[in-house]
């Protein structure tokens, strides 16, 4: 008997982890593990400002295809995000939990497992008090990627990240990964990263081209 059921296994996703809280420390040995960090907003969906409602999520073009590219040459996959819209009282840290948890069915149902959802709830202007201030996880500065790899043992130096703005490389800079910008004009002109079309594109960067000597880049294509 032929049964017709879908056999592939059923993904899980990440758990959304506050960067910024102190941790338990980790006394891991050296660290091994490569990771792709990954931007939410404009990189991975739609940039929707300080939208936390889960109906609103917009994957975007050839983003699929290119976790799939990254996932199947073993590298870990994490999102870093600043969700000062916290800070400002747009929405609290469950409508964010919320929001991620849908975004990591969706990807799992494409048989993509995000591992985690670091986010920076901070911002100077906040209207929270107590989230009102600069904060070392907030991009550009690299706290989100330092935190990540104390977690989960990522050897920094072998690891990416793609963003779409200056801001995501400049933290991916300070935190000794290499950068890659997909698409807008504005990331363009800078030739401390590389800038792609597609996020496919960034994937296939990574997994071809840059993929076997992971240093920092500095080439931009045309
Ligand atoms: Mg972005
Ligand atoms: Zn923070």
């Amino acid at each position: 008997m032929v049964l017709d059921v879908d056999v592939r296994p059923v993904l899980t996703w990440g758990p959304t982890i506050c960067a910024c809280r102190s941790a338990a420390p980790r006394r891991s040995s050296c660290p091994t593990a490569r990771a792709v960090f990954l931007d939410r907003d404009g990189t991975l969906i739609v940039d929707r400002p300080y939208q936390a409602r889960p109906e609103a999520i917009e994957i975007l073009p050839t983003v699929f295809e290119g976790l799939r590219l990254l996932a199947d040459a073993g590298y870990l996959l994490i999102i870093v995000t600043n969700q000062s819209g916290i800070a400002r009282g747009y929405f609290g840290t469950r409508a964010l939990r919320r929001f991620h948890d849908h975004l990591g069915k969706i990807f799992a149902d494409h048989g993509i497992r995000i591992a985690a959802f670091y986010y920076c709830p901070h911002h100077i202007a906040g209207r929270r008090p107590e989230l009102a201030r600069p904060c070392n996880c907030r991009k550009p500065a690299p706290g989100m990627l330092f935190r990540a790899a104390r977690d989960w043992g990522i050897d920094l130096g072998r690891s990416w990240l793609i963003g779409d703005m200056p801001t995501d490389a400049e933290a991916a800079l300070a935190g000794g990964c290499s950068p890659i910008l997909v698409g807008p004009e504005r990331a363009r002109g800078d030739r401390r990263w590389t800038v792609v079309a597609t996020f496919e594109e960034a994937a296939r960067w990574i997994t071809q081209d840059g993929g076997s000597d992971c240093a920092i880049l500095r080439r931009v294509p045309e």
